[in-house]
């Protein structure tokens, strides 16, 4: 029987490092090569129409140099660009755990492990994680040490394997902190599974985990999608690289704008109080804001103030991406009196997952995404905790 992956619950990527994600040659022409493919694929996928050479010209000369140099043609088709994967920004995909259903319907989170092949979960502890093992973790004589199914309600010990970093994400998604203790395993466990038996997957839990192709029957390293692998974790040194890209106008108010008011004849949104639309704001997307914003001059207008998008920056990026919270405390980063709306679409342009994406915010990208991804399973855990919602103590 061939052999297939199960993914990370959490942001769908694979749950080892030992052979995969691979990447590609290093040699000058191969990458030029290869960014040029990559490129191609970002114009069509952007419905730019295709001005540059054909196909046929770029796979010949890549054909002949891989010939040449004796590259491996399906590596390279099938791997990533060497100068945006390196070993250390995909080490975080060795540290995993699991979220296990054990004897008599007690849910552990395993000690560290990793993924075995065919749907199943290794859990393989150390010395020091053996003294710190879940009350909950199944017994025997080498307790501790299990394969586990994944994805699968085959047997008791069916189980969700995730990251630890995303674990983390998922915390901070729920409590605004990365204590991963705060979570209570049994109801995680239960919103996993009915997210899992709702999908059908049995790789994973069936999230939208964006425009990425890598979760193949075994993980793909599509070349393009680098972001979908690299390092998500917390960059304390991003505000100073932000600090060095900006200019002194990059944020400054725009000249003023005409009035259409006395072209708007009946807008139902007329009425809604402006504190309203700041209480809704947290619970739509970014597009349905921007939307409502273009349907609706009143709301426009009304949303035009710095604390509007100040607001938005909070709810809707520092929450991710909070390691760029001082750039709002020091006076002089985004220069005098910026405009906060371009704040906004800056750093949310800046970090949008994409294909193709390269440069500093690649991790950050890859943390919105996961970032997005959970939302689902947050509000569904939060809907089996009884009482007040975590969420409300922040
Ligand atoms: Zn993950």
């Amino acid at each position: 029987m061939a052999s297939w992956d199960c993914y990370c619950a959490l942001c769908g990527g694979p749950p080892w490092v030992m052979l995969r994600p691979e990447v590609g040659s290093a040699d000058p022409e191969a990458l030029l090569l290869r960014r040029a493919r990559i490129a191609k694929k970002k114009r069509r996928l952007a419905g730019e129409p295709d001005v540059h050479e054909s196909d046929d010209e770029n796979n010949a000369r890549a054909k002949e140099l891989w010939e040449e140099k004796e590259i491996s043609e399906a590596e390279e088709k099938r791997s990533y660009d060497p100068e945006l994967i390196t070993p250390g920004n995909i080490e975080w995909l060795r540290m995993c755990h699991c979220l296990g259903l054990g004897p008599k319907a007690r849910v552990y989170l395993s000690p560290p492990g990793y993924y075995g092949d065919y749907g199943v979960f290794c859990i393989r502890p150390n010395a020091e994680d053996l003294a710190n093992l879940d009350p909950n973790l199944p017994g025997g004589p080498r307790r501790g040490f299990l394969d586990v199914d994944c994805y699968t309600k085959r047997n008791t010990f069916a189980c969700f394997p995730f990251h630890t970093t995303c674990y983390e994400i998922l915390a901070r998604a729920i409590f605004g902190n990365p204590d991963t203790t705060r979570i209570d395993k049994y109801a995680m466990y239960m919103a996993m599974q009915q997210i899992q038996v709702a999908s059908g997957s049995r790789q994973h839990l069936g999230l939208d985990y964006g425009e990425i192709g890598g979760m193949d029957r075994t993980w793909s390293s599509v070349p393009g999608e680098e972001y979908s692998v690299h390092d998500p974790r917390l960059r304390p040194d991003i505000s100073r690289t932000i600090q060095a890209m900006l200019s002194p106008q990059m944020f400054a108010q725009p000249s003023c704008l005409p009035d259409l008011s006395p072209k708007v004849h009946n807008d139902p949104f007329t009425t809604l109080p402006y504190d309203i639309i700041v209480m809704v704001t947290p619970y739509l997307s970014v597009q349905d804001i921007f939307s409502l914003l273009q349907a609706s001059l009143p709301i426009n207008k009304l949303t035009n103030s710095p604390n509007f998008w100040q607001w938005m920056i909070r709810v809707h990026i520092l929450t991710w991406f909070p390691e760029i919270e001082d750039l709002f405390t020091s006076s002089e980063a985004l220069g005098n009196d910026p405009d906060f709306k371009r704040v906004f679409l800056w750093l949310f342009s800046v970090t949008k997952p994409e294909f193709g994406m390269k440069g500093p915010f690649i991790g950050i990208a890859n943390r919105r995404r996961i970032w997005n991804a959970i939302q689902p399973l947050a509000l569904l855990y939060l809907d089996k905790i009884p009482g007040p919602t975590p969420l409300q103590e922040h």
